[in-house]
């Protein structure tokens, strides 16, 4: 009889740790996965797919208003956040529920439980109050919200509540420049709350190209949402009346009736007995792996954001995959992190694939810049005032496509399908090669031909 209770030992049922328990299970390792809170983890529960429900629903209420030009008239606007909520609800049950039947029928055995480690093979069930011994674990836990320790911080709220507010308030306060931050803010000025987002730095989603960074902030403004940057909370006071005083250190001061802090997340590494267990955890708690997952322990992997390599969800998905193969299939597959697209579903819409033209300047010798901003066609009758923005970052020498950034409606979709190309290394020739689909917004990609110089660089000649 093995001395091990199970081959593998997955702690967190969410996107990574499910794909590697069922892939696992599929190459006959005997699994089990535990699970705290609910099957399906953030991005199932409280992350991506009901944040992209309530983006569908605050862009309805942009296509009534969008709709008079074309002739419609809507006499009846009004928005019942409730029904919203329970139908967003039903969904997630309903997904968790064929995450749940997908993990029974690969073999795996689910245990509703907070699992904790007593040594490198020994799982502790917290609530069962028994252990289990598994020859290798894996820990895909996640992140959890950071709030900074700012005096009345513990009055605000963050995207784990955001998903079940009772009523949507009349003024909302958003902390944070980063995905979530712009996320939330353009949804809720989409459901009619009024938003003001603070942010601390001098302009919102650092780390993204500035053109994407400048044309969010300005079409965030259009719609309403006070966008303040260099804005620092200093406190946060209840009133007698349930609503919040916020002052900022630059002396601003703001009155609103909800604040909600996006100000990153932090892996979910906190007594979970990782320390015990000898796995080396680096400075935000994450757990230091190898290419292939591995911790400083050998029989101890972990994938996804507790390793806080790039937070998003296929790119979990993808190490669950590939943790599985090197451990389970004998193939050992590293995770190549590299051009991997990613989409803020901020209003209007980010998606990006590859290096920012900062970036891309630091490390080339010669970088040409493709830009096209541009009304999109619909609100030629809409009347929107909304520009739609397509940027290429492409290396003079090589002539290869290094990056890829657009803002404005289906971002997220054309961005999806340009990264296959970016991967395999297409290049501005291949681009200009391939026939424009008319009339579309993705065609512009394909047919910008003029190299976008600098204002001072033309002055000077
Ligand atoms: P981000 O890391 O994207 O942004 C965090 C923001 O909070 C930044 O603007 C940061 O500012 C600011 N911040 C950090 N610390 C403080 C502080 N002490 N005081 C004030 N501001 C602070 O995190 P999010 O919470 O928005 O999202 C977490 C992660 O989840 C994302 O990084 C992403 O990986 C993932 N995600 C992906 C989505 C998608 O794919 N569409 C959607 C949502 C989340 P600064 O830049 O100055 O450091």
């Amino acid at each position: 009889m093995s001395a091990y209770d199970f081959d593998l030992f997955v702690i967190g049922a969410g996107s990574g740790g499910v794909r590697a328990a069922r892939m696992s299970a599929g190459y006959g390792a005997k699994t089990a996965v535990a699970e705290e809170y609910r099957i399906g983890g953030t991005c199932v529960i409280r992350g991506c797919v009901p944040k992209k429900l309530f983006v569908y629903a605050s862009r309805l209420g942009e296509a009534i208003d969008d709709a008079a030009g074309f002739g419609w008239s809507v006499t009846d606007k009004s928005f019942d956040w409730s029904t919203l909520v329970a139908n967003k609800d039903r969904e997630i049950d309903r997904l968790s529920g064929i995450y749940a039947r997908n993990l029974e029928r690969a073999g795996v055995e689910t245990i509703q439980d907070r699992a904790v480690l007593e040594d490198r093979n020994t799982v502790r069930l917290v609530n069962e109050d028994r252990t289990v011994r598994a020859r290798t674990i894996l820990v895909a836990t996640g992140a959890r919200p950071f709030v900074p320790d700012v005096p009345g911080a513990e009055h605000a709220i963050t995207s784990n509540e955001a998903f079940h507010l009772e009523a949507l308030p009349e003024r909302l306060v958003v902390v944070g420049g980063g995905y979530i931050a712009v996320e939330f803010a353009g949804l809720f000025e989409g459901l009619g709350v009024d938003v003001t987002l603070l942010y601390r730095g001098p302009q919102i989603l650092r780390g993204f190209d500035d053109d994407l960074r400048d044309g969010l902030a300005e079409e965030m403004r259009k719609r309403g949402v006070d966008v303040r940057v260099n804005a620092d909370v200093a406190e946060i006071a209840k009133e007698d009346d349930g609503s919040y005083r916020i002052a900022c250190k630059d002396g601003d001061r703001l009155h609103t009736d909800l604040v909600m802090y996006a100000t990153g997340r932090v892996p979910y590494t906190r007594d979970l007995g990782l320390e015990a267990a000898g796995v080396d955890l680096g400075w935000n708690g994450h757990v230091v792996v190898d290419d292939y997952s591995k911790s400083s322990v050998d029989n101890i992997y972990a994938v996804g954001d507790v390793t806080d390599r790039v937070n998003l969800t296929p790119v979990a998905i993808h190490e669950g995959a590939a943790f599985a193969e090197t451990v389970f299939n004998d193939r050992p597959t590293p995770v190549d992190h590299d051009a991997i697209p990613t989409a803020v579903f901020s209003e209007p819409e980010i998606g990006t694939v590859g290096i920012a033209e900062a970036d891309a300047r630091e490390k080339f010798r010669q970088v040409d810049i493709y830009k096209s901003r541009f009304r999109p066609m619909k609100h030629t009758l809409s009347g929107r005032d909304e520009m739609m923005l397509m940027k290429l970052i492409v290396d003079g020498e090589s002539g290869r496509v290094l990056g890829c950034h657009i803002l404005g409606p289906d971002a997220a979709e054309i961005v999806q399908a340009l990264a296959v190309a970016i991967r395999m290394g297409a290049t501005k020739a291949d681009l200009d090669a391939t026939m424009a689909l008319h009339p579309s917004a993705a065609e512009e990609l394909v047919t910008m031909r003029e190299k976008w110089t600098p204002p001072q660089a033309e002055a000077a000649e």
